[in-house]
Parts: C-alpha cells; structure tokens; sequence
C-alpha cells in the first residue's frame, strides 16, 4: 500500500439510531423484502425454492423470511437455557477494539452482557477505549441444530442431503423413490454433505453480541450462500434484576452484481481492500455509494438469506443477541467459487475451507449412482430433472478441473509424479487453498513439526504460475493424490451416462477421443499444468544453502586487477547478461529472462510487475497463450514511447490495486520471484490521468453492474422456464461446443446472450446506468462523500516537521476522493467537490478552529491522546503522551475456573477464520529452513493444519 494513504475510519453507530427513519431518508437505502413463513407453508416448498433461486441466487438480493420467532421453541433458545447447559464451556471470544482473543466462559460472558451494553451512551458510543467483546464463530449446541432443522425449510438447511420435503408423505413407491417429491432422489442443498464426514468443513456457528459489537464488510466465503437466524435477543424487560435494552441487528447488504462496484469504491474512495474484510464502513459511506444498500434491522425469527458474493456488514444493538449462521454449497456457489471467489482469495492468501473442487468430485460420484438408481427404476419428474441439470454443470467444471491438471506430454518431466492418496488436507503452503489432486512439492524444504510430522512446502499450480515457490524456486517435484487414469476414467463414464440421459447421438463411430481429449484439442491455450512444466524448466534452481550473490551490477570494477582484465571481465559479463538478461520494453529494468514475458510478435521483452500494473495481466494469463502478443503490437502500451505514437491509445487500469504484501501471511520460506504483489497500480492509474479522480473507473463499474443484473435477469428468465411444468429439456436447447453440450444459461452468464436478447428487455433497463451517472448519482455521491471521516494509518505516520492541521495537504488521500483535506479552501467546481463537511459532526470527531474536520487520525489510545493534548503542540504527532485508559470491564475468568484456553483458531484441527482478524494472527511463525538431503520418501501432510513451533535443531541458532 502506498505511503500515507488516508483510509476511511472506523465510525461507531449511535445508540439511538432511528433505522427506519434512515431507510426512508436516504436516496439509495432500501429495505430487505420480507416474507412470513407462513405464506411458504401455504404456497408450498418447491414455489420458495424457485423464489430463492431467482431472487437470493440468480438475481443476487437478500431476503428475510420473517415470523420464526412464532414457532422456536423459546425455552430452549433462551439466555437462561445457554447458562443452565453451557455456562462453563470456555471460548475464545474477541476484542475487537484490540483485534485480540480473550478466553472466557460462555456463563462469564452471559453475565457481563448488560454491564457491557451500559457502557454505551449517546456520548459515550464513539470512545474507543471501552470493549467491544464479540462471542463469534462458537460452535452451535447440536440441539439448537436439531430444533431449527425442524422449522427452516429443509432445502436451506445446513448439510442437508437431498431437497425433497420430508414434511410430505412417504410415496407408496416399494424402492421408496418418488417421482416428483417424497424422499428418494433430488439434488442436494448443501453439496458439502457429499463429502466423508470427516472432509466436511464445519460451518455452522453461533453469534452472541451486546450492543457495539460489529463484523466488518466481507462476502461469504467461497461464494457460498449465507443463511443467519436470529433465535434470542434481550426483550428489554428485567433480567437479573436490571432493565435491558431490546436486542437487534442492523445489517447493510449489496446486491451480487454490485460486488466489483462495492469493492472498486472500497478501494478507491475509502481506502480498504474489500478482500480483506477488516473494514466496517461507516453510515455515511453507505449514504455516498453509487450503489443501492438494502438495511434490515434483524429482529428474533428473522431469517437472513445472503446472496453469493454480494458485500455485507452487520452490527449489534441492545443488551443481546443470539444469531445462528451457517452457509451452503450448491452448483451455482461452486461456478462462483472456481471462477471468482478462489482467484480472489489466492491473491490475499486466505484459507478455502470448502475443498471446493473435492466437493465436485465426491458430489459427481453421488449423483451419478443416483440417475442410474433413478433410470433403473424409470423414474422421471421434476426433482430428476434438476439433478439431470446439476450433474451435468458439475461434469463442467470438473472438466475444467482436469484441464488445468492435464500435463503436456511434449515437455520432458525430470522426475517421476508421487503418489499420496488423497485425504483432503493438503493445502498451499502460499495461498492455503485446498490442493484437489496435483501440486508440487520441493523436496529440499522438508521440516519438522514439533510432533515429528513432517512440514513439507506444497505449491498449487496457480501460485507457481504467479511465481510464488520457495526460495529454491525450481526443481520442484509433481505430486498427485488420485491416479490420473481414475480422474479420466470416471471423467469418460459421467460423459457417456449425460449422453444417455439427453438422448443425444452418440458420437460418431470413427471419433475414438475421449470428451477430454476432444475439449483439450480445442482449448486453444496451455493448460495450468504445462506452464508449470514449462517454468519448472525455464526457472533457475537456487541453493538455498549457499549464500546469494548481489543482483547484476552493470559496472563492476575490481581494483585489483589491472584495467585490462577488468576490461575483458566486463566484456564477457556483459556478453552473459545479454545472453541471459533482456531489459523491459516499460520499466527498463535488466532482468533474467525467466523473469520476462516475450512478444511472439516483435519480440520485446516486459516484466511481468508492469504488465501487472499498467495491463491488469497476471503471469499466468501471458503464460498460457501460445504466441503471446505485447502491448505495444496490441497499440495499447502505456509507456512513454508508445504513448507520444499517434496510433496508441494506452491502456487504462480498470480498478485500483492496492497491492497485498502476502508474504507476511505465506509460509516464511516462501518468495514471490515475478511480481511483487505488494505494490499498487496507483502510478498507472495517474498516468492513465484516472489516479486523482475514480469517478471514471467508478462509473465503469457501474455500467458493468447493470448489464450483468440485465444479463442475470435473462439467465433467472430462461431458468424459469426450465424448472416450470412445461419444461421442454435442456438438452434440446443446449449448444454443443465439441462434443459437450453447454446450458444456455451459461452463455448468458459470459455475455454472448446479450445479441439474443429481445429488444423490449433493453429499454426500460438498459437506461438506468446513464440515468444514474448524469443526474442522480455523481453529484450527490461527492456531496455525501465529503462527510466521511478518514485517518493516515499508523505505520505510515505524517512527517513530524509538519503540524498536523496543515500537513494533510502532504498527504495523499485515497485516490479520487474528494477529501475535506487539501482541496478545502479550494472550493471552486461547485460540484460537491472539496466542499466543507456542512453536517453536523458526531462526537468524537476532531475539528479545527475553523469547525471544519479535517483528517480523524487512527483511533487508537496514542492517536487520541495526542490529539487531545495537542494544542498548537506541532509535533505532538510523535511525542509519547499520558494516556488515559479506559474502563477494562471484563477479563478472562478461565484462570479462575480452572480451565485451559481453547486453542487459537489456527490449532483447531477444523479451522475456523473470524472476520477481521488481521493477518498476523496467521502468520505461521516458522523461520525458513536449512537445506537437508533428500531423505524423505514420501511426506506426511496429515498434520498440515496444526502448526507447531519448530523443534530447536532447525532452529537458525542450532
Ligand atoms: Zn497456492
Ligand atoms: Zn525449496
Ligand atoms: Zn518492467
Ligand atoms: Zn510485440
Ligand atoms: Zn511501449
């Protein structure tokens, strides 16, 4: 991240905030829509299925499914009932003022819920010395489990197996299937009930919170449908002899397509990376957004359904409540989670805990004995019909799987592929996605556990692609965890089972290729695996054992020797350095060649850091084309050169990167040898002449909001027409692309749909992007924006010759960002821009003498108390000063009942990752390893997710 960029604070709600009154007063706030449980009783299941499907998933707004609070049973979901039951249960809760655990019992919590809430008032909201303690992502008692099971229709339920209602009547059929619904056979709703048990990544937990408590902005991970119940709260009546204050929460939601929008403007105007989830955004940044905000104020019995990837925030009001929250897996999540949400999560190294491609698998495997089942016993309906669609989109993407993993049997392997029999946890030692079948592992990085198991260094073949390795960056060896014949075999049998089923022609006689050699041939790019194979030999190895020589010099003089030999040296260093080197056609840099990519075209050389940040093009993207064309023979280089040629027109980044250094977060003997992902693109935005004004890229994203909502309206429309009654069979419909038919619906998703549609779909919304960004939203989106509060972050404090008042004109404001800081006396556009914050401030601000906010520095007891002290004190900025402290209200009471502390999440066998968490809670604090000989014969990874610390003979000192 850039120096001194101003991020926007973290800005406490108010006690007393009037929710609806919110709603109704702000242009772009719009209520959840809600319906009663009831009326799904009335209108029947496979109605709301079909609801859920085109509101919640295809067209990616939440809802709340109200009235459950009519039908829990309320002694079980009760305060009293937690205590009775498991008030000595210890968990970790978290601070989230300090970012921090704190151990304590569930019955410790209980009790100081109400003292914490009281500590709120109307002047006392915004003091960031008092705790917030979130009870968050504790295990759900299985009774509760088990209770809501009952009421929450079965479709939505956690892990369940099949979609049938159980509420209907055993069918009279002898084999116990059914042919429309009754239990038998139907697609599942939570595809991770397809995994063994012991594969299943639990995520069912329980939220208890006080008034304050918050989590940050974040999407579901993996793109997986969210569900949040809330089953208790405080009533406001007397408990404990004390008057309580009615518990809520108020939830800000986003709609799916708006999620590149949300983020850019994350990035953009206030100066956080959406990805990393550690932001909770403030009302008034919600007010400024080019994009709608649903609100609900989530009461008990309301039952929050989470669209994939669509942004949200949450924040607790009240004495308490108790939430219960899990998510799902199903076809649609796992396209999402393959083409969107795992890249994304690669980039700033987040654990995937669904072992997403695994669940293809094992879900292929179920499905496909149960159409047989189904054929066998010529049983036909609607529930067959669905699980006919499904298993072909699956059969999909686990092709696209075995593409990316099919090697290249031109390129020679030096070493045999090992074998390790899958169990599910091999994960990358960069990026922590869960590794389906291939990867590579280096055999000269083998540590030890503390227990004996062996830490091997595992790569996935995207982080490898990127450039990410261990120090030794080559000679790593092919791992594989299922015998690739299996992987084909099965791939050949599911193919031929779809052809059956959709009654196609075989193919024809003399094509002797298998589905995934004729997908292969025309695939028309190098598959994931043959670029690591080709790198694997184009990376040089490095010997980690030896010390590192200095990067190229291009003068080296040696004083020792004469001026000839030293002449002649450079001569034949310069000769190695042009055989060996090239310099980069944008940055100049002189760099090996393995670390450029090469125009097929022209041959020029570039880095592959610049075609990152000026092309938005990863490695992997250049690697796989088979003759690679540069920028500058596309006529979009952005380099000087380039840029003064009348026939360019330079490419223009589409979003700001902030840039992630990962590998704070990576194993330590990781490196990234190809781009440093830690640095921004602001440079390119500036030279595209976009750095100091986002409303373009803003505006662009907003455009591609809105087609995709057209687009995803025409997928909802055509999906309708397959899940009614008179469904006429996909397979009919579908386009075969060489040999593999594909679902329509999916060709509407990658935007070729868009020539087909009718013309009376465009008019009425094809209009509202240019409606929104001429009037409505650009003015006002700068006029809200100037009331939000920013700060500099703490390790980048502002320049201690510079009084803080009038230094923020050094210091640069999130790009775009009409900021009440430098621009202020400049007042001149008359379009909100740079205009004085005229709201009234909330306490807890800091202004001027001119009553003018100018920049809230981090909140934290340093910042604050140097502001408080600082009067006309220019360089207080830097100058320890007495701090008062706040009230510590509560501690951990594990001590006195004798407990030990759970482990912290990264030592429970299932891990479980908290929102907002910073990334030093996953550093691994393993220190980079010595070389050892090649004395395994095959690692042991079942022990990959325990970390342990290192036994001392590995230890640097040993
Ligand atoms: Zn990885
Ligand atoms: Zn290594
Ligand atoms: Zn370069
Ligand atoms: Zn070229
Ligand atoms: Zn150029």
């Amino acid at each position: 991240m850039p120096a001194n960029r101003a991020q926007a604070v973290f800005e406490p709600i108010p006690p007393d905030i009037d929710v609806p009154a919110l709603v109704e007063a702000t242009p772009n706030f719009e209520f959840v829509v809600r319906i009663n449980w009831a009326a799904i009783e009335e209108q029947g299941l496979d109605n709301f299925e079909r609801l859920v499907r085109l509101h919640v998933v295809i067209g990616g707004k939440p809802l709340v499914v109200e009235g459950y609070d009519a039908i829990l049973e309320k002694w079980i979901f009760s305060e009293r009932w937690l205590r009775d039951n498991y008030a000595t249960k210890t968990e970790n809760a978290r601070n989230l003022g300090t970012k921090t655990n704190l151990p304590l019992t569930i019955g410790h919590y209980l009790s100081n819920m109400q003292m914490l809430t009281e500590q709120w008032n109307l002047s006392s909201f915004a003091d960031p010395n008092r705790q917030r303690i979130y009870l968050k992502d504790i295990d759900c008692p299985p009774v509760w489990y088990e209770k809501l099971k009952e009421i929450v229709p079965p479709f939505l339920s956690y892990l369940n197996e099949s979609t049938y209602d159980t509420r209907e009547p055993l069918d009279s059929n002898p084999l116990g299937f059914s042919s429309t619904t009754g239990p038998g056979i139907a697609r599942a709703g939570d595809l991770m009930s397809s995994l063994p048990p012991d594969m299943r990544a639990e995520n069912l937990m329980c939220y208890i919170g006080h008034e304050g408590t918050y989590t940050p902005c974040h999407q579901e991970m993996c793109g997986t449908l969210g569900h949040n119940i809330m089953v208790e709260a405080s009533t406001g009546g007397f408990e404990h002899g004390k008057r309580t204050k009615p518990g809520s929460a108020i939830w800000f939601m986003t709609e799916t397509e708006d999620r590149h929008l949300v983020s850019e403007y994350w990035s953009s105007l206030l100066g956080h990376d959406i990805d990393l989830e550690d932001h909770f955004a403030q009302i008034r940044a919600w007010e400024a957004a080019p994009f709608k905000t649903y609100v609900v104020e989530q009461k008990v019995g309301d039952f929050i359904l989470i669209p994939p990837l669509a942004p949200h925030q949450v924040w607790n009001r009240g004495t308490r409540t108790m939430k219960v929250a899990w998510n799902r897996t199903t076809v649609d999540t796992l396209e999402w989670a393959l083409n969107e949400a795992l890249p994304r999560a690669k980039t700033v190294c987040r654990d995937e805990q669904y072992k997403n491609k695994a669940i293809i698998y094992f879900t292929l495997q179920r499905y496909s004995k149960l159409l047989s089942a189904a054929d066998e016993n010529r049983i036909d309906g609607l529930k067959i019909r669905q699980l006919r669609k499904d298993f072909r989109k699956l059969f999909n993407l686990f092709t696209q799987v075995l593409i990316s993993e099919t090697f290249d049997d031109k390129i020679p392997q030096k070493k045999a592929v090992e074998y390790l029999p899958f169990d599910s946890n091999v994960t990358c030692s960069y990026c922590r996605c869960n590794i389906f079948n291939r990867f590579l592992t280096c055999p000269h990085c083998v540590g030890n556990f503390v227990n004996g198991d062996e830490d091997c260094y595992d790569i996935c073949m995207e982080c490898y692609a990127r450039g990410r390795s261990c120090a030794c960056i080559s000679n790593l060896k092919w791992v594989e965890q299922f015998p690739w014949s299996e992987l084909t075999e099965n791939h050949e049998r599911w193919w031929s089972q779809i052809l059956a089923f959709s009654n196609q022609d075989k193919r024809e006689e003399k094509d002797r290729r298998t589905a995934l050699e004729a997908e292969l041939r025309g695939l028309g790019h190098r598959t994931l695996a043959a670029i690591c194979q080709s790198e694997l030999r184009r990376r040089p190895w490095v010997d980690i054992t030896k010390p590192q020589p200095d990067p190229i010099d291009d003068d080296v003089e040696n004083e020792e020797d004469d001026e000839r030999t030293a002449k002649r040296k450079k001569i034949q260093r310069m000769e190695k350095l042009t055989k060996d080197h090239g310099r980069c056609h944008i940055c100049k840099t002189l760099e090996p060649n393995w670390k450029l990519a090469l125009c097929g075209h022209c041959g020029s050389n570039y880095c592959y850091g610049s075609l990152f940040r000026a092309f938005e093009m990863m490695p992997q993207s250049i690697m796989e084309t088979m003759r690679w064309k540069c920028p500058k023979c596309n006529k979009i280089c952005s380099c000087g050169a380039c840029r003064r040629k009348t026939t360019t027109k330079p490419y223009e980044p589409k979003g700001l990167l902030l840039g992630h250094d990962t590998r704070k977060v990576a194993d330590a003997r990781s490196v990234e040898a190809l781009v440093n992902f830690s640095h921004s693109n602001i440079g390119w935005l500036k030279k595209a002449g976009d750095g100091s004004d986002s409303t373009r890229r803003l505006q662009r994203h907003q455009e591609e909001a809105e087609m995709a909502k057209i687009r995803g309206a025409m997928a909802g429309e055509e999906d309708d027409g397959i899940e009614h009654a008179n469904y006429q069979g996909l397979d009919s419909q579908a386009n075969v692309y060489d040999g593999i038919p594909i679902d329509p619906a999916l060709d509407a998703m990658a935007g070729q749909a868009l020539n087909n549609v009718p013309s009376d779909h465009l008019p009425q919304v094809g209009n509202q992007p240019q409606q929104l960004q001429a009037e409505n939203a650009m003015p006002r989106f700068f006029e809200d924006a100037s009331g939000i509060r920013f700060e500099i972050p703490v390790d980048n404090p502002l320049p201690s010759n510079v009084p803080p008042q009038e230094g923020m004109s050094g210091v640069e404001a999130a790009p775009g960002l009409p900021l009440p800081m430098n621009h202020m006396n400049n007042n001149a556009s008359g379009s909100g821009l740079g205009s004085v914050n005229n709201r009234p401030p909330t306490s807890g601000s800091f202004q001027n003498g001119q009553n003018r906010l100018l920049v809230r520095l981090k909140v934290g007891r340093d910042r604050i108390g140097t502001l408080f002290n600082r009067n006309g004190d220019t360089t207080g900025a830097h100058r320890p000063l007495p701090v008062s402290h706040g009230p510590i209200i509560i501690e951990s009471d594990v001590a006195f009942h004798n407990h030990s502390a759970p482990p912290a999440w990264d030592q429970q066998p299932k891990t479980k990752r908290r929102r907002g968490d910073n990334d030093r809670d996953y550093r691994n604090r393993k220190t980079p390893k010595p070389r050892t000989s090649d004395r395994l014969e095959k690692p042991r990874r079942g022990g990959r997710v325990n970390y342990f610390e290192e036994t001392s003979d590995l230890s640097d000192n040993a």
